[in-house]
């Protein structure tokens, strides 16, 4: 767990006013959560034509919404890691922190972050398509399918096909250009927006950490890179002893 400068620097978070933490797949990977296309991936086991995207919804919102709630039963039995919880401490230090994710598990705020702009929803949120309505609900089994003006409820995630929520983009992308400490975390950085993200971070003048066992398509932009696990990197590198986690 060495930076690719081959000394362990530490990120003095103290020196920083604004600090994104940017996560994707790989940071829940290490809770256990499964991720899409590598070993074990959802997509060797479900096609995303059958169970998650709108065209399926309208033929089969069961069939859509039982996959789901087994998605949910897979994250409710993992539990947030050492790096949860580094974001954790770090944002009672500095409140006007932001996690800024690409996850739809709920994993961040379940560890204890207030401030999480989740780009591509949750896993524990409805939306009604008819009437609009939104619904937290956060058990292993969804509490109704349908909404009270009689319409299926599908879950408020970013499905395949779908547009992102534009004034989420608006929200990270200010969120982006403002900070002065900007570290990606277990992000391969090949969807859009997230590609983008670290070039937006550096025009701002933001100092740029990447944090991966594997290099990625965008590690050449980032000012420091640490290749290794985020559990063993964040805790090391940030300093803060994690509560617990
Ligand atoms: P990705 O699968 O493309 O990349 C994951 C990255 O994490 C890889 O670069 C890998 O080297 C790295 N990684 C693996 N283990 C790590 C660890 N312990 N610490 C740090 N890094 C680690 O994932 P992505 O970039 O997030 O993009 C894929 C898309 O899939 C996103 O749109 C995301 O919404 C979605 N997705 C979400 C979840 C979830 O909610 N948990 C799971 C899978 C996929
Ligand atoms: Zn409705």
């Amino acid at each position: 767990m060495f930076s690719i400068f081959g000394i362990m620097d530490t990120v003095d978070i103290k020196q920083f006013g604004q600090i994104v933490f940017f996560t994707g797949a790989g940071m829940s990977a290490e809770s256990g959560v499964p991720t899409y296309r590598g070993r074990g991936g959802i997509w060797h086991r479900y096609r995303w034509e059958e169970v998650a995207c709108q065209k399926a919804f309208d033929k089969d919102p069961l069939k859509v919404l039982e996959f789901h709630e087994l998605r949910r039963q897979a994250v409710l039995k993992c539990k947030p890691h050492r790096g949860h919880g580094v974001l954790v401490r770090t944002e009672q230090e500095h409140p006007e922190m932001a996690i800024i994710t690409q996850n739809i598990d709920g994993l961040h705020q379940r560890a204890g972050s207030k401030n999480v702009i989740e780009l591509h929803g949750s896993l524990w949120r409805l939306r009604c398509p008819e009437c609009g309505m939104k619904v937290e609900d956060k058990g292993p089994k969804y509490e109704s399918y349908t909404c009270r003006c009689g319409a299926w409820l599908r879950p408020d995630i970013t499905w395949f096909g779908d547009y992102l929520d534009e004034a989420v983009i608006a929200r990270a992308t200010e969120t982006i250009r403002a900070c002065d400490l900007f570290v990606s975390i277990g992000t391969s950085g090949v969807v859009w927006p997230a590609a983008g993200f670290p070039e937006l971070a550096r025009a701002g003048g933001a100092f740029c950490v990447e944090v991966n066992p594997e290099p990625t398509e965008l590690s050449a932009r980032f000012d420091l890179v640490y290749r290794g696990k985020a559990g063993e990197i964040l805790p090391a590198v940030f300093s803060i002893s994690a509560p617990g986690k």
